[in-house]
């Protein structure tokens, strides 16, 4: 597909708007969208976490013409139900006419959170997996310490790709994501100096397998990072946002020697070949 050349065109593939909306107020979430679009990002992807928000998710993505996910978050699956797949099979069954609805996320693995139940963990992803075959859905993939046993998962439940967010795997483990039809999101945490080896991942992997994020509210850039040091004498951490995504793509852009728009266009193509039904929603984007 096109994309407007003169004008970078900022997709942000996983944000949790709804947030927004929880901790500030309609008003409050309606300005930072706001604010995001005149920072360049067109469009949003919202992935939802847990049954209690998979309204809220659907909601927000209607209200700012962007999208949405609907799935069980591995650090929600503690206080998930067995009934909560059910309901996703019904939610998901009920939104399949909804354009707006590109993914089943987001879900995964969680190793480095303690206290996590592996196999309770294993238990609704793999059962998430069979959905988003049964649907032909993409997933969006929580990975941490986690990428051989989400590799090892999809190899026996195939789906057709999406995108491992916020990725901090190998060169190997990515390769193998790519294989499988995946692209990998970075976001704030590569513009830490001192990320060497995440910044080494993104230079070196192809530039067709990349895609932008924010995980806002969460993850904020070195620009708006408050120390641990800070936090203790009352700073409070700052709330990232989408509109930080383009000077996160201009992060990743320098790093690539690729112009930021150059990366924008490229970017937001990737989005659209791991999302596939972000095609006719940006088109309309593109042309109103
Ligand atoms: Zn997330």
């Amino acid at each position: 597909m096109q994309f407007a050349k003169s004008s970078a065109f900022w997709i942000d593939t996983h944000c949790h708007l709804d947030e927004f909306v929880v901790h500030g107020g309609q008003d409050y979430a309606d300005a930072m969208r706001a604010d995001a679009r005149r920072a360049g990002v067109a469009h949003c992807v919202i992935p939802a976490v847990e049954h209690s928000n998979w309204a809220a998710s659907r909601e927000v993505a209607h209200r700012w013409g962007d999208s949405y996910a609907l799935g069980i978050h591995p650090l929600y699956t503690p206080k998930a139900q067995e009934g909560d797949l059910a309901a996703l099979e019904v939610a998901l069954t009920e939104s399949r006419e909804d354009a707006r609805l590109v993914a089943i996320g987001e879900i995964g693995l969680d190793y480095f959170v303690p206290g996590l139940d592996p196999a309770r963990q294993e238990h609704f992803y793999r059962a998430q997996l069979q959905l988003a075959r049964r649907f032909d859905l993409p997933v969006i993939l929580h990975v941490r310490r986690s990428a051989d046993r989400l590799l090892k998962h999809l190899r026996e439940v195939p789906v057709c790709g999406g995108i491992a967010h916020a990725f901090n795997g190998s060169l190997q483990q990515a390769q193998a994501f790519i294989d499988m039809g995946f692209k990998l999101g970075f976001g704030g945490a590569l513009t830490f100096d001192r990320a060497l080896q995440l910044r080494r991942l993104a230079e070196q992997l192809p530039l067709e397998s990349l895609v932008l994020e924010t995980d806002s509210p969460d993850i904020p850039p070195h620009w708006l990072y408050v120390t641990a040091e800070l936090r203790e004498t009352g700073t409070p951490q700052a709330r990232n946002s989408p509109a930080e995504l383009p000077r996160i793509g201009e992060v990743l852009a320098g790093l690539r020697g690729v112009s930021p728009d150059e990366l924008a266009r490229i970017s937001s193509a990737n989005a659209v070949a791991a999302l596939p039904r972000l095609k006719p929603l940006l088109e309309g984007a593109l042309n109103g």
